[in-house]
């Protein structure tokens, strides 16, 4: 229990500190971690310190102690939250998300697969076949997608390359039936080219160490890595070999067909095949090289090999005219063409694989009349706020999307608080925090912002240049108090002036590079190779590719820049949310080295001040632990008062309620709203839970 654990190892929930600051949360966050209780509470948010070694306390009987029971009767766990939120939807077929947030290597996808294994514990006591399925397929598509969406980065040797929100779908008697996964922003970049010390995702690695000798055969691969420019800064791991096996496992369990499965496989080949073609020129003419490579790749992808490179070396373009031509490539433009291709042919493996998994989980034939409401408990694990020696589009994007869940969660957590108190009557003092709001529309205003002038300047027909694209930027953006660039600021010398801005984020500032930016934004890809994969003879590839339908004169609409979609996606995700009753994890990494032992004090306070935990805190404080309506409170606890059992005789709940809390003494622990009970501390809730439980 959380009074039980004792104050040796410190305060269970940082709203029974002394005083709310810095230097008191960091001791007591500190003073946790090397006592090796690596979760805190501040309410019922969960703050989670990664401890870089295995804990032993996540197994069946913790499972047990959390199974059913309230937030504060046992120590902090993440267990206690997938509880309560299970609970609420359950009992208040209300849906409820748990919302993991926290920078790379903090914890958070570790964090998401025990709160999963904790739903898939609790849940179909009865063993349903159907429902045992369903829970089967749902874990086992996290293999699947950490082999395909993860990576090892210099923060973290299995990092997720993408954001993942998982709905999991209940029926009226708590089981899981069903479920959707929305997958974010693959880094597909990586497939091409990785930083020094980092690999392609382990989906490479793990075919070339782990597939059969006669896969390789048939794929024309060799097992080493270095023979392939996509995976030469790469080496295989230990673990490649067994991962790969589980991942077929998993793919069969789940429903991939033999045929699927081998496409998957021959796409990844023909990626690594298309990375080892190089290009050579003689005056005007660009040729290829290595057409050993083409051969491969046209036999793997179902592709005819001139139709390969004439899609490498050419493009078809419609003149002003309406005549077709082709248009050949400079050597420049063909190796642009090539890693363009090789990105393309993963992302849309990845979101195909997606999609699989989704028409397996998603819920068939589901009656509300006959089965009452189907209810939804949301998973996010997505990427954390990112600062890097060098950002580039792809951190933009990011911590724009940490900037907008940041938003939620005071809209939610903060002004929802607020609001509340004020509707209730309820005194309330005013808590200083930075809304975010101002730094949201930078990037994402109509016209203004970021993303619209990255668009416009995408848009323009002739040479816009990322520099040109800068000073449109700097333009527009000059008096905005949360952008600067080098040339707005030229004593700035931390700051390349031809193309570096920064945006002053709610988590620090960071300086980004513009070159890249409208080649990520417009992520071309020519036609050709759209038109090539639509005609393999592979019905399995020709289904990631429908767009390639179109005849080069029939493609009229520019598709939307890669920003505007993430930005579409984001808002989709952000409203997704918004909707459910939230659960926070908020997940710190104590240090830069992956060690259990060291508590790096200054990081982990820069975490805890761009996760708004002291002003959480705050908020907690100034108010109360929990609240409800006085129907509710009175129906669960009225038999524990003599005047209220079996039914009150007073002239309204609220009254019946005071009676309840002064013959248990905690009358200086509550303040009475227009409709709402609060209770300031969980003490008094949790004596009333205990005499309860003792009567019924
Ligand atoms: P994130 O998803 O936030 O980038 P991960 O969840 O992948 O971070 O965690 C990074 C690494 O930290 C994991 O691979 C694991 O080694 C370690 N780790 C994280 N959480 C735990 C935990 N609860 N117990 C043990 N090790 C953990
Ligand atoms: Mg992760």
């Amino acid at each position: 229990m959380a009074e039980m654990e004792g104050l040796e190892f410190g305060k269970s929930d940082f709203v029974l500190l002394d005083e709310v600051t810095m230097d008191q949360f960091m001791e007591n966050l500190k003073l946790r971690f090397e006592k090796g209780r690596i979760y805190t509470y501040i309410g019922d948010v969960v703050v989670s310190v990664n401890p870089y070694k295995q804990m032993d306390i996540y197994g069946k009987d913790a499972i047990d102690a959390y199974r059913g029971r309230e937030l504060y009767e046992n120590p902090p766990h993440l267990y206690a939250v997938s509880d309560a939120a299970y609970k609420v939807m359950k009992r208040r077929a209300k849906d409820t998300c748990i919302v993991i947030s926290g920078e790379s290597g903090a914890g958070k996808t570790e964090a998401s697969k025990y709160i999963m294994q904790y739903i898939a514990a609790i849940t179909n006591p009865s063993q349903r076949a159907d429902v045992e399925s369903v829970k089967n397929v749902l874990l086992k598509s996290n293999c699947v997608l950490e082999a395909f969406g993860n990576a090892k980065t210099n923060r973290n040797d299995n990092s997720s390359r993408f954001g993942k929100y998982m709905d999991i779908n209940f029926n009226f008697n708590g089981d899981p039936m069903g479920g959707h996964i929305n997958n974010y922003l693959l880094e597909k970049s990586r497939v091409v080219h990785q930083q020094q010390g980092e690999r392609n995702f382990h989906s490479f690695y793990q075919f070339l160490r782990g597939g059969s000798q006669e896969t390789m055969a048939s794929c024309h691969l060799q097992s080493d890595p270095s023979a392939y420019v996509y995976t030469k800064e790469g080496a295989t791991c230990n673990n490649d070999y067994s991962s790969h096996k589980a991942v077929v496992h998993a793919l069969e369990v789940i429903g991939f067909s033999k045929k699927e499965i081998q496409s998957i496989y021959q796409i990844l080949a023909s990626i690594l095949h298309l990375g080892n073609v190089q290009f050579g020129s003689e005056g005007e003419n660009v040729e290829v090289l290595d057409l050993e490579a083409v051969k491969h790749i046209s036999e793997l992808t179902g592709t005819d090999a001139d139709g390969v490179i004439k899609s490498l070396l050419y493009r078809t373009v419609a003149t002003g005219g309406g005549d077709v031509i082709e248009k050949g490539h400079t050597e420049e433009e063909a190796c642009f063409g090539r890693d363009a291709f090789s990105k393309a042919l993963y992302e849309r493996l990845f979101g195909w694989i997606v999609g699989r998994i989704n028409d397996v989980i998603e819920v068939k034939d589901y009656n509300p009349v006959l089965h009452g409401k189907n209810t939804v408990i949301g998973v996010l694990d997505i990427y954390g706020f990112e600062i890097f020696d060098n950002n580039s589009f792809e951190q933009f994007c990011i911590n724009y999307c940490n900037e907008k869940l940041q938003q939620l969660f005071i809209e939610l957590i903060l002004q929802q608080e607020q609001a509340e108190y004020k509707r209730e009557g309820i005194q309330w003092q005013d808590i200083d925090y930075f809304n975010n709001q101002i730094i949201v529309d930078l990037v994402e205003q109509q016209h203004k912002g970021l993303i619209s002038i990255l668009d416009e300047a995408c848009l323009t027909v002739g040479k816009v240049t990322d520099t040109v694209c800068l000073d449109s930027m700097d333009i527009k953006l000059a008096q905005h108090p949360h952008y600067t660039s080098r040339k707005l600021t030229p004593t700035d010398k931390t700051m390349d002036f031809q193309k570096h801005f920064r945006i002053r984020h709610y988590a620090g500032d960071v300086t980004y590079s513009v070159e890249g930016f409208l080649d990520k934004n417009r992520d071309l890809l020519f036609q050709d190779f759209k038109r090539l994969m639509y005609h393999s003879s592979n019905p399995v590839m020709k289904e990631m590719w429908p767009d390639g339908q179109l005849s080069i004169t029939e493609v009229t609409k520019r598709p939307l820049t890669a920003a505007t979609l993430f930005k579409n996606s984001i808002v989709a995700l952000v409203d997704k949310l918004a909707c459910k009753e939230p659960y926070y994890v908020r997940c710190i990494k104590p240090n830069e080295l992956k060690s259990p032992l060291l508590f790096d004090d200054a990081r982990c306070q820069h975490q805890v001040a761009y996760l708004g935990l002291l002003e959480n805190v705050m908020v907690r404080r100034a108010g109360f632990a929990y609240r409800q309506p006085y129907a509710r409170f009175l129906q669960r606890y009225k038999m524990t008062c003599e005047y209220t059992w079996p039914n009150h005789l007073m002239d309204s709940d609220r009254e019946a309620v005071e009676a309840i809390v002064k013959q248990h003494g905690f009358q200086d622990d509550v303040a009475y709203g227009h409709t709402k009970l609060f209770v300031r501390t969980p003490r008094s809730l949790f004596t009333l839970e205990q005499e309860r439980a003792a009567l019924i």
